[in-house]
């Protein structure tokens, strides 16, 4: 049994029922799509229920108009919608109200907003930023970047022998010279599950901002900005069921209001002449340019679902598949996984098998159907730390099953033996 009705959510996936070239015979040479496909690449992007996608037909068909300008009906019915996201999204991580979320494209123009509008304005030599080393490149290239132009340091908190973060490391780096301390909450390689709210309350005892990189965390469990205490806060739509194009940067009320814009234009001013501009209210002040309307009204929708089945039990779901996956895979002394214990983790695993590398191992669980990512996943200094290139990474969701990561043992024991 499990936590959520996993066969009635999987009816509101067409795309689980898609077959694909999972043919082993014919591997390599063209197979029919037979084979029912296993998605386990949740951690890169997640599949989209009808729901969601209903809620953007019906935006295309029902009111499809340019937001905060004109006063015909269609616009203000766009404009009506869009403004609820951002109020459903403040309800859904506890922001105080829809001055806080700014939509952008993306978890990284999240963060590059805060690199370039606070960063850019803020940082200089003698200061530093603290981050981890197991960053995503969306924040650590970011600020690596950022503290290059304003001659601050960037100092990285080590992961331990478990995939931890080593909390007597980050106590020393994080000093009085420490202005932001810019961490992932759930990694995306490792799994680990960072404290955050511990993390930001060493941030705040040297006067210095957080920054938590929610991609992994927001779509899997309940995340509270308020409880974390968090500056700011970043994730991404896609990675919950929504559609691409559509981000949140959740920023403190009075931090964002001491910014200075990061895109000029239309819709993020109040008054211009040919020698000033004023800014609009929050968030429209950082939402130059017409918004991505009808992702935003979908990701309304997509939190809709969500809590629908209620974040516990999406995390209960998760933890439970992530902890059969790694006891799965452990049967194999040939098998290394990276990061904590089964019983501690977000939901993925990231492996290696001795002798086969991890795109080999992925193309071979292609021939097999099972969908998994290979690579670096935009971790290369975390695998460089790990000692390999490249890992293998199933990551699970809502609608994934015992089952499925059966399929994936048995074609990971295949892999294995075709390379001995
Ligand atoms: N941070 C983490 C932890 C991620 O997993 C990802 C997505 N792989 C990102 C940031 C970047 O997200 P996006 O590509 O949607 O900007």
């Amino acid at each position: 049994t499990y936590p959520i009705d996993v066969e009635r959510i999987r009816e509101d996936f067409p795309i689980l029922d898609r077959k694909v070239g999972g043919d082993v015979s014919t591997a390599g040479e063209g197979s029919e799509d037979t084979e029912p496909l296993v998605y386990l690449d949740n951690g890169a992007t997640s599949q989209t229920p009808k729901q969601v996608v209903d809620s953007i037909v019906d935006y295309y068909y029902g009111y499809n108009a340019n937001v905060h300008r004109g006063i015909h009906q269609l616009s203000q019915e766009a404009s009506v919608a869009y403004e609820e996201a951002h109020d459903r999204v403040a309800e859904f991580i506890n922001a105080n109200g829809r001055e806080e979320i700014v939509f952008t494209k993306n978890t990284t123009e999240a963060m590059n907003l805060v690199a370039y509008a606070w960063g850019l304005a803020e940082l200089g030599p003698g200061d530093s930023v603290v981050t981890t080393q197991m960053e995503h490149h969306a924040s650590l290239v970011t600020w690596q970047q950022i503290c290059k132009r304003t001659g601050a340091e960037i100092r990285f908190i080590e992961v331990d022998e478990e995939g931890r973060l080593d909390m007597d490391h980050a106590a020393e780096l994080i000093d009085d010279s420490t202005e932001m301390v810019s961490l992932v909450h759930v990694s995306n390689t490792l799994g680990t599950v960072n404290p955050v709210a511990e993390i930001t309350e060493m941030a705040h005892e040297v006067g210095a901002y957080s920054f938590v990189d929610g991609a992994q965390a927001v779509p899997t469990r309940p995340v509270d900005v308020e409880a974390i205490d968090a500056d700011f806060y970043a994730f991404s739509g896609h990675k919950m069921l929504g559609p691409t194009g559509i981000g949140v940067l959740y920023g403190k009320e009075e931090i964002l209001e001491s910014m200075q814009p990061y895109l000029y234009g239309g819709d993020m001013i109040r008054k211009v002449t040919y020698e000033e501009s004023t800014w609009e209210d929050l968030p429209w002040k950082f939402e130059a340019g017409t918004p991505s309307i009808a992702q935003a009204i979908a990701l309304h929708a997509a939190i809709d679902y969500l809590e629908e089945i209620g974040m516990e039990n999406v995390q209960a779901h998760e933890e439970m598949l992530a902890e059969y996956a790694y006891d799965r895979l452990t049967e194999y002394d040939d098998v290394t996984i990276y990061g904590p214990p089964g019983d501690d983790r977000g939901g993925l695993v990231a492996f290696n098998v001795d002798g086969v590398h991890a795109h080999d191992l992925s193309s071979i669980l292609n021939d097999y159907a099972v969908a998994i990512r290979a690579g670096d996943h935009c971790t290369q200094p975390l695998h460089d730390t790990l000692g390999t290139a490249a890992s293998a990474r199933a990551s699970f969701y809502i609608y994934n099953t015992r089952e499925e990561i059966d399929k994936l043992v048995d074609a990971v024991d295949s892999a294995r033996e075709l390379f001995a």
